[in-house]
């Protein structure tokens, strides 16, 4: 039986980002997770920080992203210095590629109307196909233009998930992978922690298991309403740099691989691949980029989104006991490791600033 203050649920981009920020905060933490056979969001995304149309009808969502993604180049040095890794973050700005002047209108208004319901603003530009077209050559013919955004960029997801392990490993942190939750109870003044390693006890619990979270909330009287939904990326081979910013469903990495993909499918927890969506997915992609006809396509995967019914997050926790469940863990991740700490560690989420986040959102819709 061991004593620890924080344990942390789920090591995914949204429980290492909270493990790494408690971690920074002083805290004593422990970062569990189920292992391999899980369902892993982090390991199948696209590695967007995507600030454009996110929250485009809920203006405290649209404000969480903004500031996250704000806080991205301070957050990417900050883990680059204690890790040594280089996160692959890059913010040229992102163009969200429309195929008929009414999509490119409708996008447009979108974004204006967002900008008017939020707090912070975020700039954007609406492109024309000619305009688009010095910015981006290797554009086909069949686009219509695109809305441009400076507030977005990228990063290697991948290395951004090893980076927040390396440094709350280096700040005392515990991470124990292959500890899969089976049951949680309140304990005294604190939490017992049931794994089949054996029981851990803590004094606060937050849940970050992506999916694992429907399950385990219950235990605690929290609720996670998120159901999974796939979507299909394509990766192909090296190619020469073409593509200096990121788009909504395409973007070339750092090596030069382009990946790509944006299907969003109600198929349960099935995270295969199927060739009508790769076929669709590679399809659009060519006609946004002729060039790539000729790619050679070296890698493909499907992955589940964690998706709350009207896909804004939700974060509930009271007691000591909190649960997180948000479908933009990339984008978000310097608010889990940073802003969010301070209400964990006050073992609360104030109602007053959480209150569009919280579950009971959906209990009046289902009334
Ligand atoms: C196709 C796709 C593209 C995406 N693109 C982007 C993007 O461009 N930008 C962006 O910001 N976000 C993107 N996302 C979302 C992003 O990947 C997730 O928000 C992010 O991975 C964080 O998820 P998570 O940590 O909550 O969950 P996960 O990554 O799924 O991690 C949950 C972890 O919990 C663990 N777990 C589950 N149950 C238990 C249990 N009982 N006990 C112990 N551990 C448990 C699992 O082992 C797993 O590691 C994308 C997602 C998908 C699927």
């Amino acid at each position: 039986m061991a004593a620890v203050d924080h344990i942390v649920v789920g090591g995914g981009i949204v429980g290492a980002a909270i493990a790494y920020g408690l971690a920074r905060a002083g805290e004593a933490v422990t970062l569990l997770d189920e292992g391999d056979v899980a369902l892993r969001a982090a390991r199948g995304n696209f590695g967007n920080v995507w600030v454009q149309g996110k929250g485009a009808t809920a203006p405290d969502y649209a404000d969480l992203t903004r500031q996250a993604a704000a806080d991205w180049d301070d957050f990417s040095a900050a883990l680059q210095d204690e890790t040594g890794i280089e996160l692959h973050f890059r913010r040229p700005g992102a163009a969200y590629i429309c195929f008929s002047p009414e999509e490119l209108g409708k996008r447009a208004a979108t974004l204006a109307a967002s900008n008017l319901k939020a707090r912070l603003y975020s700039p954007f530009e609406v492109l024309d196909r000619a305009t688009l077209a010095e910015r981006l050559p290797a554009i086909g013919p069949d686009v219509a233009g695109a809305t441009y955004c400076p507030d977005d960029g990228t990063a290697n997801p991948l290395y951004l998930l090893r980076a927040l392990i390396k440094a709350m490993s280096a700040r005392g942190g515990r991470y124990l992978p292959h500890h899969t939750v089976t049951g949680l109870s309140r304990d005294g003044a604190g939490f017992a922690v049931e794994t089949p390693q054996g029981r851990l006890s803590c004094g606060r619990i937050v849940l970050a298991a992506g999916l694992g979270n429907a399950a385990l909330a219950p235990y605690l009287g929290l609720s996670a309403p998120v159901r999974p939904v796939r979507g299909q990326i394509l990766v192909t081979e090296k190619l020469r740099p073409f593509l200096p910013m990121g788009t909504n469903f395409i973007r070339q990495t750092i090596e030069g691989g382009c990946i790509f993909g944006e299907s969003s499918e109600e198929v349960g927890t099935d995270d295969g691949t199927t060739l009508p969506v790769l076929r669709e997915t590679a399809r659009k992609a060519v006609t946004a980029f002729p060039m790539l006809r000729d790619a050679r396509v070296v890698r493909a995967w499907g992955a589940l989104r964690i998706m709350t019914p009207d896909g804004v997050p939700v974060y509930q926790g009271r007691d000591g006991a909190f649960v997180v469940c948000v479908h933009s863990g990339v984008t978000l991740a310097p608010w889990h490791a940073g802003g969010i700490v301070e209400h964990l560690r006050r073992g609360a989420f104030d109602p007053q600033i959480f209150q569009s986040f919280q579950p009971e959102r959906f209990d009046v819709q289902a009334a």
